[in-house]
């Protein structure tokens, strides 16, 4: 059982399971834990670990992330900073601030209710507000950067707040600065989305989002008609996380060249046809192609291995589930046999989407 000691308002916890705080329900034993409920409370956790040089790592829900068998030397903080702030500019757009601590589907929620389209689409996502800046989340056609005007993060180096606008987050493709250059700096505290009622055009409307209310025969398309599709697709597809232990799509889609598509078509002239969506076009001659598609094609789909403990999700390949494995090295072995088969099959070499931590 872990120990607790008191900081101030805090608790912080000591040999903590980390298997707790991710979603694939894996990995050794953090040192220290402590939740945050507000940003006044950063600069005090901070000098407690400072005084005992211990590194620190900042967490939301955990549906991102692996945690290494090894555990962590240092401090986990958990992200719980509440908050909304809606700013109407006018009778159909809007401006909202919320806290980085909030769960990301209850934001879209409270959004969709009040009548604003833009976050529907990205229903469903778990995990908090102030981690989906970090991969720029994104599903069904959308992604974070689409709304963000602006964020609050604390700089752990410099211990001081600081805002950037959405353009210098450096997003691209699940990614951004907080993924990639500035990894591990900023702790983001809140963000500030601009939301519209004015609803998208039905050419604007991701493909399967359409197919799907064109054979439902749903006329209108309302922010909860929208919302519904996606939940009611996510939810045909996806493993709930509360019940199943995964992380979501464990590969991101592959981003190629035309000519490297045309050489893995020219081998397997099914794949195109094997799944609803395979090819994204994208400027410069390059396509962005359905990982699940090729792990389906390769036999993964529904794939569970006795040795490791671990599977593939019946419905989408992409998800990797953690059935009864008994440690991290344990998906890692899996993990690594689908990364070989699909380098030897497609001359294709997948890149892990969940972060091993630390
Ligand atoms: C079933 C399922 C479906 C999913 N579907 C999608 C999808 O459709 N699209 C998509 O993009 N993602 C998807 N994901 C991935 C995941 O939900 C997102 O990446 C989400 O944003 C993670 O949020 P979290 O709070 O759980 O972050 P965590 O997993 O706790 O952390 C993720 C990363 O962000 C960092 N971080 C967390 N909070 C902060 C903070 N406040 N400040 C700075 N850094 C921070 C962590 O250090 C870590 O690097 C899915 C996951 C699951 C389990």
């Amino acid at each position: 059982m872990a120990a607790r000691f008191i900081l101030g308002w805090m608790q912080i916890l000591k040999d903590v399971p980390l298997s707790d705080y991710s979603t694939m329900r894996l990995g050794g034993v953090a040192n220290y834990l402590t939740k945050i409920n507000d940003r006044d409370e950063i600069s005090e956790v901070l000098t407690w670990a400072n005084n005992r040089q211990l590194p620190i790592l900042v967490i939301g829900g955990g549906s991102n992330i692996v945690w290494r068998d090894e555990g962590f030397s240092g401090l986990v903080i958990v992200n719980h900073i509440s908050g909304y702030d809606l700013k109407s500019f006018d009778e159909t757009t809007a401006s909202l601030t919320i806290g980085g601590g909030e769960n990301w589907d209850q934001v879209v929620e409270q959004t969709v209710k009040a009548g604003y389209y833009t976050l529907a689409p990205l229903s469903l996502i778990p995990g908090t507000a102030g981690a989906a800046p970090v991969q720029n989340i994104g599903a069904y056609g959308s992604q974070l950067s689409d709304a963000l005007s602006d964020l609050e993060a604390y700089d752990l180096h410099k211990n001081k707040f600081v805002t950037f606008l959405g353009s210098e987050c450096d997003f691209g493709y699940r990614t951004s600065r907080f993924k990639s250059t500035d990894k591990n700096r900023f702790l983001i505290t809140k963000i500030t989305v601009q939301l519209d009622k004015n609803s998208p055009k039905k050419e604007e409307m991701y493909h399967s989002l359409n197919s799907y209310l064109t054979e439902n025969d749903i006329q209108t398309r309302t922010p909860q008609v929208i919302r519904d599709a996606v939940v009611n697709i996510r939810n045909s597809k996806l493993p709930d996380p509360k019940t199943v232990a995964n992380c979501g799509s464990f590969f991101a889609n592959p981003i190629i060249t035309t000519s490297e598509l045309k050489r893995i078509l020219d081998a397997y002239p099914d794949l195109a046809s094997w799944h609803s969506k395979f090819i994204w076009e994208l400027p410069n001659e390059m396509v962005k192609i359905a990982a699940g598609a090729l792990l389906e094609h390769a036999g993964y789909k529904d794939f569970h291995d006795p040795i490791t403990g671990m599977a593939t999700w019946s419905k989408q390949a992409l998800v990797l589930v953690n059935e009864h494995a008994k440690n991290t090295a344990d998906l890692l072995i899996f993990k690594q046999k689908i990364i070989d088969t699909i380098q030897q099959k497609y001359h294709i070499t997948l890149e892990q989407e969940p972060e091993l931590l630390p």
